[in-house]
């Protein structure tokens, strides 16, 4: 339920909305209903409708706290830890959005993480690669590192 900022009022209308960031956040024009007040809201899209394909085959349900802690993990000497790893899957969660799909596999989640990292903190994005992708030696490791 969205409170109106001014009343407190829980019911309002919306009068206008439309689609931001491709579509992964959405923007509303509301009036409340106690004190005719309008207000902007922004609502983020969660992917939380998603299937995700595991290696293996098997489906699971989306969950934004398996990218969150694969994440974290890696990033060991940020400060401001939690809050800048929820930014990170925030913009994570944006991009697998942006796919429009029902189902992902953990290997196209892991590929936008790594796009992401690579421009935010090369440390982390060098743990990240060497945990989720193992590669076997310098070249390998090269190859894949230019990938993303
Ligand atoms: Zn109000």
């Amino acid at each position: 339920m969205i409170k109106c900022p001014y009343c407190r009022e829980d019911f309002n209308d919306v009068k206008n909305s439309r689609s931001t960031y491709n579509g992964s956040q959405v923007w509303r024009r509301r009036l409340c209903r106690k004190c005719g007040k309008t207000f902007t809201t922004y609502e983020k899209v969660r992917p939380d409708f998603l299937f995700v394909i595991k290696k293996s085959g098997r489906k699971e349900r989306y969950s934004r706290e398996n990218i969150y802690s694969g994440i974290y993990r890696a990033a060991l000497d940020w400060k401001d830890k939690e809050k800048i790893v929820n930014k990170i899957v925030d913009i994570v969660e944006s991009k697998i959005l942006d796919l429009g799909e029902k189902e992902v596999k953990t290997s196209e989640i892991s590929d936008i993480v790594l796009k992401v990292l690579k421009h935010s903190n090369i440390k982390t994005f060098v743990r990240f690669l060497t945990y989720n992708k193992q590669p076997q030696g310098e070249e390998e490791f090269t190859k894949l590192f230019r990938k993303y």
